[in-house]
């Protein structure tokens, strides 16, 4: 199909400096967790975006200088020539497919601790970083930067510069955001100074314009110098501002980059779709055009090209960033070239691929079951090898694991029947969908419906709960449940293992609450499983009007949405409801009016009033049907069925990441000599 022409003004080229960007797609710098030891995957799950047409690709932020180490986290970087050798297969691969490359040099100052190479933390004034939650604080202060620092921080970027032209870059970045590196001398929070490095903004915008300079001195015949700038601090009068000192940097220097990469402050901001729209940042950049002739680049989580276009024509932004709705879809831009933006896979807006760089594990997407293995499996993100036998398929349960499952191996052409018991595509989704702040998750569905309607060979039936019975009689060679999970009222002991509980009250599920069950108030809601469920329903049950106090044996609410970015929302959001929150406690027992918890530090026992408790906790696999088939061998036999296959919650009950995965998986192997997943190896340099 032809290219919608709406979309044209997305294709138009862009100069930056010396080099041309292709389109206005531009993926812009984000972690993927695979560091300096990982160059394969790296290169893989770049590439990726280049073939699908993305105009600039970038890698992740790319250190200068070993007092740049963030360690434990995973990052790139250009400390020598070897590590040039170690990213330019990289910019090859981008190269070959006619983006340009991008490179985020960076330099954390106090944000970087050094924990691995033990160098000495830098900063503007030597004020030390106390973080709370994450990894915590570092129990070592940055020294206060002397000229000779300052220097050397000068001439550590030039020279990672110079190792980024040599690796065939063609955009260099600054990294002036995020309280990294020469943004530390800009905000008045974190410099101190009295030189001339501090004091006045043309003062602590000296040595960014000094690293502009130089970096452009060095390099800029052939790369672009980009600035990648947090525009506002997000903290009112207490930081920078957009509408003042942001503003005043483009006063200072508006022109002095060849491209601006605009961005609000913290990953602690960056924008779970729970408590964030897609555009997310417009109000905080659109200035940035009026105070420059040098390209915008800006991110939204876009997904919609109407809203791209938007940003175009309206002047917010030269270059659409993207860093999510690039890894939910690599070939977003040329599905809307092609004339297929209904194939476009959108980023629900989990934000599970940045738990991946908190946790220093490779970067893995909800969506795009592909993402980061596109190297070590050889998973095209578009592309499956053909079926391997006529055999028809049953695949039991639609799901996110049962229909990623059906939909792949539809597109192998298998014949596929998708058997589900209710009368809705979506499994789990089609409840937690309906929490708050999940309306974005039910895409994790329509896109899979959408692709399914347009595979012929798969046909799908609702209202049909398959027992064994109706298993056997059928005539599929193949059959594959994926029949999901159920919470269970099980409580945990101390060292938080599930215990089966009796209970003499009414104790709730969440499955109970999503389908709707009345709850009486007061409700005490038990979170041990301390992802999104629990502070998802306990803010439902507040809004709904009952009185709810939060229990969970950790510290603060929903501790693991802290590597997704929305935990510290959840909390603020309980607490904007009154719901009552008790940390580090257990629940031991419910009689029916009173729940008794011990405390997990001192151990001490106390009473609260409850009309009802809800656990959410630990989940148990809805695994009847695969084990009373399993148990059956003789009469799958004489049914013909040769295999039989579990995936998803109903194998281990885990996240939708987890889920779509599964039924990616399932439909690569099936029928396949699936070779041994390829592993990174590290060099061992002779002494
Ligand atoms: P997953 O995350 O592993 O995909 P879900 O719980 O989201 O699991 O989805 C499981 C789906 O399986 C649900 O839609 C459920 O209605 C369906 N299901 C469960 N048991 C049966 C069955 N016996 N026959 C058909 N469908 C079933
Ligand atoms: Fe979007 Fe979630 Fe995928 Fe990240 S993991 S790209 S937030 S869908």
């Amino acid at each position: 199909m032809p290219r919608n022409p709406e979309f044209d003004i997305l294709f138009e080229p862009v100069r930056i400096g010396p080099v041309t960007a292709r389109n206005r797609f531009y993926q812009v710098p984000h972690a993927s967790s695979t560091g300096a030891d990982m160059p394969n995957t790296r290169k893989g799950l770049r590439a990726i975006r280049a073939e699908g047409g993305w105009g600039v690709v970038c890698t992740g932020y790319c250190s200068v200088h070993p007092t740049a180490d963030d360690a434990p986290f995973r990052y790139s970087r250009l400390w020598d020539d070897e590590d040039v050798r170690n990213l330019a297969p990289m910019v090859d691969a981008v190269h070959e497919y006619g983006a340009l490359a991008g490179v985020e040099l960076f330099h954390g100052s106090s944000l970087t601790s050094n924990r691995a190479t033990r160098e000495v933390p830098l900063s503007p004034s030597g004020l030390p970083r106390f973080q709370v939650g994450g990894r915590g604080s570092y129990p070592q202060h940055p020294r206060a930067m002397d000229k000779a620092d300052i220097r050397n921080l000068r001439t550590w970027q030039v020279d990672a510069a110079k190792r980024a032209k040599s690796a065939g870059f063609d955009i260099v970045y600054i990294y002036a955001g995020m309280s990294f590196g020469p943004f530390q001398f800009i905000s008045r929070r974190t410099n101190r100074r009295t030189d001339e490095y501090g004091g006045s903004l043309e003062n602590r915008v000296r040595l960014l314009r000094e690293m502009i300079e130089e970096t452009r001195e060095a390099v800029g015949d052939t790369c672009a110098v980009a600035v990648r700038f947090s525009v506002d601090e997000l903290m009112g009068e207490a930081g920078l501002q957009w509408h003042d000192e942001g503003r005043g940097v483009f006063e200072l220097i508006g022109e002095l980059p060849d491209l601006w990469d605009l961005k609000t402050f913290g990953y602690e901001d960056s924008s779970n779709a729970r408590y964030s729209d897609e555009g997310y940042q417009e109000p905080y950049v659109a200035f940035a055009k009026q105070m420059t002739s040098k390209p915008v680049v800006g991110v939204g989580r876009f997904t919609s090209p109407d809203a791209m276009v938007s940003q175009v024509r309206r002047g917010v932004l030269d270059l659409i960033g993207a860093a999510r709705p690039s890894i939910a879809d690599p070939f977003l831009p040329k599905k809307l070239e092609e004339g297929r933006e209904d194939d476009i896979r959108e980023c629900i807006g989990c934000n599970i691929c940045y738990s991946c760089y908190h946790e220093s594990v490779p970067i893995r997407c909800t969506q795009n079951p592909t993402m980061g293995e596109e190297w070590r499996r050889d998973w095209h993100p578009e592309r499956i090898d053909a079926r391997a036998s006529d055999d028809r398929v049953l695949v039991i349960g639609a799901g996110p694991a049962g229909l990623e499952a059906a939909r792949a191996l539809g597109q192998r052409g298998y014949e596929v029947t998708l058997a589900e018991a209710g009368t809705e595509l979506g499994g789990r989704l089609r409840h937690e969908s309906r929490l708050p702040g999940l309306s974005t998750w039910i895409r994790v569905r329509d896109w899979r419906r959408g692709q399914l309607d347009k595979l012929p060979n798969v046909e799908v039936y609702f209202d049909s709960r398959l027992s064994p019975e109706h298993v056997l009689e059928f005539d599929f060679p193949r059959v594959v449940v994926a029949t999901g999970a159920r919470w269970t009222t099980a409580l945990c002991d101390a060292r938080s293992v599930p215990m089966p509980a009796t209970f003499g009250g009414r104790v709730l599920t969440p499955d109970d609450i999503m389908a709707g069950t009345e709850v009486v108030s007061p409700v005490v809601l038990f979170d041990f499983d301390q992802y999104y469920m629990g502070g998802c329903l306990a803010e439902r049950l507040a809004e709904q009007g009952h009185r709810v106090t939060y229990v969970t044996p950790a510290d603060v609410v929903s501790a693991w949405c802290a590597y997704t970015h929305d935990q510290w929302y959840a909390q603020q959001r309980l607490i904007e409801l009154g719901v009552t929150i008790l940390t580090g406690a257990f629940v031991s027992g419910f009689d029916g009016r009173t729940v008794t918890l011990s405390g997990r530090y001192a151990g001490e026992a106390r009473t609260l009033e409850a009309a009802n408790l809800v656990v959410v906790g630990a989940r148990e696999p809805e695994d009847t049907l695969y084990r009373m088939l399993a148990a059956r061998p003789q009469a799958l036999n004489e049914a013909g069925i040769r295999t039989l296959q579990r995936i998803g919650d109903c194998d281990v009950p885990g996240a939708v990441v987890h889920a779509t995965y599964a039924g990616h998986r399932l439909a690569r192997e099936f029928d396949a000599n699936v070779a041994p997943m390829r592993l990174e190896h590290a060099r061992l340099d002779a002494m």
